[in-house]
């Protein structure tokens, strides 16, 4: 993937995938299904939000797929909808808590 082209309206969809993840409780949501498949209940517990508005944001994440959701019984499940999105969230919580920043890894100014 060198050499990346995006059309116009590609570059508005992924500004649009961002925004869902600038959210910081619709972002709270997804870093609960990083590792695990969770009931849309349980989400609703550990954050402490009201089961309404966790449904709201639950739909827009499925519209987006970022995550999936499996009924089983009387609950709806929610995991990532695959690894790409998981991958992106990993990297950025390792860039920022991560791994350390001694700024070696920054470009020199006036060079190259
Ligand atoms: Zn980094």
């Amino acid at each position: 993937m060198n050499d990346v082209e995006l059309a116009p309206d590609q570059t508005a969809q992924l500004a649009e995938t961002f925004g869902l993840l600038a959210d910081p409780t619709r972002l709270s949501i997804v870093v609960l299904c990083l590792e695990r498949e969770i009931a849309a209940g349980d989400i609703a517990e550990e954050l402490g939000l009201s089961a309404s508005l966790v449904s709201h944001h639950l739909r827009l994440l499925r519209a987006a797929r970022m995550l999936r959701a499996e009924r089983r019984g009387k609950q709806v499940f929610y995991s990532m909808a695959d690894a790409c999105v998981r991958d992106v969230l990993k990297i950025m919580i390792n860039h920022l808590f991560v791994h350390d920043h001694d700024g070696s890894d920054e470009p020199d100014e006036g060079e190259d």
